[in-house]
């Protein structure tokens, strides 16, 4: 797809660059822009999509940093994905959900990590069905089809261990292994989980430079940072100014297919 977009007659891609100024309305825009020798190029156009994506938080909870056997959601996509030796090792495998999500500092829930998670999880089971699995979690946000997947997740043996808020996981290295203490709900006592990897499933956070596009471009961002659309059921995509929409994860925390409708 990118090879298709950079062929393309009618695109021009600009990388290392960036926009400096905008002028114009709807039709009739035109921006400035600066590549990284400092060399400027006007360009004219019609629209603009603002879909300049999301980041994942960085936690400063949970030991995350302090032992390579502490990952997020993305680094154990990396090691799924070559199949390292290390994970060919586990036997044991915790994941922590609404890491930096759904707190005073940060109130939205991610959307996409109760899931990615649960993915992640049956992936692991396929590698090494005897693979112990547990997911604590506050909620499990599965919504629509998704659901499939967790129910699949229950019927495979994953474990699901529910916290409180304020009693959240605690976990700390013991005789040069993890162990995560989790008040289990259910049983109403701790449970301690002595762990070969831990999966952090971190928020989506809006990119820094979200205000500098919000300024150039003159529309709106949420009180999270994210960019706001002009009406969230009559004009989703719309800023409230013409001519300007918005896309993906600059919008907010959603799972790929949505960012794909939108
Ligand atoms: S999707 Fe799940 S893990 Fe992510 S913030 Fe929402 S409830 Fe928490």
């Amino acid at each position: 797809m990118v090879k298709s977009v950079n062929e393309h007659s009618l695109i021009d891609v600009y990388l290392q660059t960036q926009i400096k100024e905008v002028h114009g309305t709807v039709g009739n825009f035109t921006c400035k822009l600066a590549d990284a020798q400092g060399k400027e190029t006007e360009v004219s156009y019609g629209t603009a999509i603002i879909a300049n994506g999301g980041e994942s938080y960085s936690p400063e909870e949970y030991l995350y940093g302090e032992d390579p056997n502490i990952l997020l959601s993305l680094d154990l996509d990396q090691e799924i994905m070559q199949n390292t030796d290390r994970l060919r090792a586990v036997s044991t495998a915790v994941f922590i959900q609404c890491v930096g999500s759904r707190e005073p500092e940060r109130p939205y829930c991610s959307k996409v990590c109760c899931t990615h998670s649960i993915h992640s999880a049956l992936t692991l089971k396929e590698l090494n069905p005897d693979m112990n699995i547990y997911i604590l979690y506050r909620d499990i946000r599965t919504y629509g089809e998704r659901e499939d997947i967790y129910r699949e997740a229950r019927l495979k043996g994953i474990r699901f261990i529910r916290y409180e808020m304020d009693d959240k996981p605690r976990v700390e290295k013991k005789d040069g292994r993890l162990r995560v203490t989790v008040k289990d709900q259910v049983i109403k006592m701790h449970v301690e989980i002595d762990t070969d990897i831990l999966t952090l499933a971190s928020a989506v956070i809006p990119r820094d430079d979200n205000h500098v596009f919000s300024e150039l471009f003159k529309v709106a961002m949420t009180q999270d940072g994210f960019f706001m659309e002009a009406h969230a059921k009559l004009r989703p995509v719309d800023f409230a100014c013409a001519g300007m929409f918005v896309c993906g994860l600059a919008h907010g925390p959603k799972a790929i297919d949505e960012a794909i409708s939108q």
